[in-house]
């Protein structure tokens, strides 16, 4: 071999297309251990010395070198399969988590050239959980097969496309020149999704909400990337799903307040920091109270705070729960004192949140504590909205029907504005039903009073009993007592107050 050494040819053999059958045997004359090794590392199956050689012996290394080089293909081969499944989802085909961060901590390493940018874009399916409790996991699984599909379809195929879990998928767009591709590209993906899809015969409509995060002008960090696509991301989710939605600097700020906001009020039960207001309930026809709505407060760094700022996140982090029991609790307490006082029996309502209705030990926990002030049942309303109809399933059925088993009353609250559902007065056993306040507050104009007149000739004709939130002023109070509207609430009598002032003007 003038021309080149040994082991130049091995590899060369090695690269060729043929070579794949062929076992390979070395024969040197120097006896060096590093270049036998140089020559199993390149390719070759042994290495023997020319001195060695006898006939015998060459036969019997021919075949040893035959029997390892299967073995070898085979652990080759296994080896690629294992690859495969390390880097692949298994449902979708798509490249999983894994190697998604690799590939996309690998595109900024290498950084995209001509200042080319980089759009790493999320995208999560809404309401997913829906279809999956309503219609099996085989169709949930169906679906997101069916998407990534479709998705895959809107893409040039040189993309890094992902299941990163569930119902999350990522792309990552290289070689940007402007924003405007990400735009069109993702545009294209959700118009893609707007055809319903058909799985076992069912029509499931379903959209996706995107967030987009960009190399190298929000971070030219993988990891922050994706924590502020995912930001991105949940913004599209709150601007009312299957929407786009760019990163901004402004949002992390948003985060961080929400962030801090949740780590101050998982402390606030232990501080004390919740307070309840009451605001009480008339009897329409006679002005007469009847009871109170509890509606909680929070004092946080000394400012009260109203639900709004705060029970989504509450809701958020699950600590819904706990607040949620304290405000029964409280609230039991607090009726059961003023019924003491009082002559007439007088009720409370408690609002309930989602969140709390999948509890399991919720129901046990209100029998304890109706045991313990010793409150009659029927003086208890619980308040819960159409959003935890629409989630419901059997058990919040069963714990609908049990509540009721218990004594205790149950409303509908922030009717007329959400689905204001037929079917929901049907399939649960609703007592009252409370006309939202955005209601009551435009029962001057025309169209809107024309609507409330026509709730509650049917909430009559099905005995569904009425109450008006937001009575203000004199007008609306009249023509709720002219519809006959069991019961009332608001301003016009008086806002939520602390119970230290219902103690002193209403007990
Ligand atoms: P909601 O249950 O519909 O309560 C009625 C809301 O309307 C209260 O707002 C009340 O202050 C307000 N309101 C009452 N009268 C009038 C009026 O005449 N005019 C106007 N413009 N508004 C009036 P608030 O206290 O801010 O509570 C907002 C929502 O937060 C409640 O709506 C309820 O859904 C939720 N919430 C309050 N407390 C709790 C709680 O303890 N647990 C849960 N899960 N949710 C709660
Ligand atoms: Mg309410
Ligand atoms: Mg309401």
């Amino acid at each position: 071999m003038p021309q080149r050494d040994g082991i130049e040819l091995l590899l060369e053999i090695r690269r060729a297309p043929l070579d794949n059958s062929v076992a390979i045997i070395m024969l040197s004359n120097s006896e060096e251990p590093a270049l036998a090794l140089e020559c199993v590392r390149a390719g070759a199956q042994d290495f023997l010395l020319k001195s060695e050689v006898t006939g015998p012996r060459l036969e019997r290394a021919i075949l040893h070198s035959r029997a390892r080089f299967v073995l070898e293909q085979k652990l080759h081969n296994s080896f690629q399969k294992a690859k495969v499944l390390a880097e692949q989802d298994s449902l979708t085909g798509l490249a999983n988590r894994y190697s998604f961060e690799e590939a996309l901590s690998a595109s900024i390493t290498q950084k995209p050239r001509d200042n080319a940018k980089l759009a790493l874009t999320l995208l999560d399916l809404d309401n997913f959980k829906f279809i999956n409790d309503t219609h099996g996991h085989d169709v949930g699984d169906e679906l997101l097969k069916q998407v990534a599909k479709r998705v895959s379809n809107c893409l040039r195929g040189n993309e890094v496309f992902a299941r990163l879990g569930g119902d999350e998928f990522a792309i990552i767009l290289s070689n940007l020149h402007t924003i405007d591709n990400a735009t069109r590209v993702t545009k294209r993906i959700l118009s893609s999704l707007e055809v319903p899809f058909i799985i076992s015969g069912i029509d499931i409509k379903m959209s996706a909400s995107i967030g987009i995060a960009i190399y190298p002008d929000n971070s030219v960090e993988a990891i922050e990337l994706l924590k502020f696509a995912d930001i991105a991301m949940y913004r599209a989710k709150k601007l009312g799903r299957n929407q786009i939605c760019y990163f901004e600097e402004e949002m992390q700020a948003q985060f961080l307040q929400r962030y801090q906001t949740e780590a101050y009020l998982i402390g606030a039960l232990t501080r004390n920091e919740f307070v309840l207001h009451y605001q009480p309930i008339y009897q329409l026809s006679t002005n007469k109270l009847t009871g109170f709505e509890a509606l909680i407060r929070w004092d946080y760094k000394n400012t009260l705070q109203y639900p709004l700022s705060f029970l989504e996140i509450a809701e958020c982090s699950g600590i819904i729960n706990d607040i949620g029991r304290w405000v029964i609790q409280q609230s039991l307490y607090q009726i059961s004192a003023w019924n003491l006082e009082n002559s007439e029996q007088l009720s409370i309502a408690i609002n309930l949140s989602p969140i709390q209705i999948k509890d399991k030990s919720l129901l046990a926990f209100i029998k304890s504590m109706l045991t313990q002030y010793n409150v009659a049942p029927h003086l208890v309303e619980f308040e819960l909205t159409e959003t935890t109809l629409l989630e419901s399933n059997n058990e919040t059925i069963e714990f609908f029907t049990s509540l009721k088993q218990l004594g205790c009353m149950i409303s509908l609250d922030d009717f007329g504005i959400g689905f204001s559902s037929l079917s929901h007065l049907h399939n649960f056993p609703i007592d009252t039903v409370k006309i939202d306040t955005a209601l009551i507050l435009k029962s001057h104009e025309a169209n809107t009073k024309r609507l409330i007149t026509g709730i509650c000739r049917m909430l009559q004709s099905i005995d569904i009993a009425i109450v008006a939130e937001g009575i203000e002023n004199e007008s609306s109070l009249s023509l709720c007592q002219q519809l006959d509207i069991d019961r009332g609430q608001g301003y016009f009598y008086t806002k939520p107050v602390d119970a230290l002032t219902i103690k002193s003007n209403f007990i």
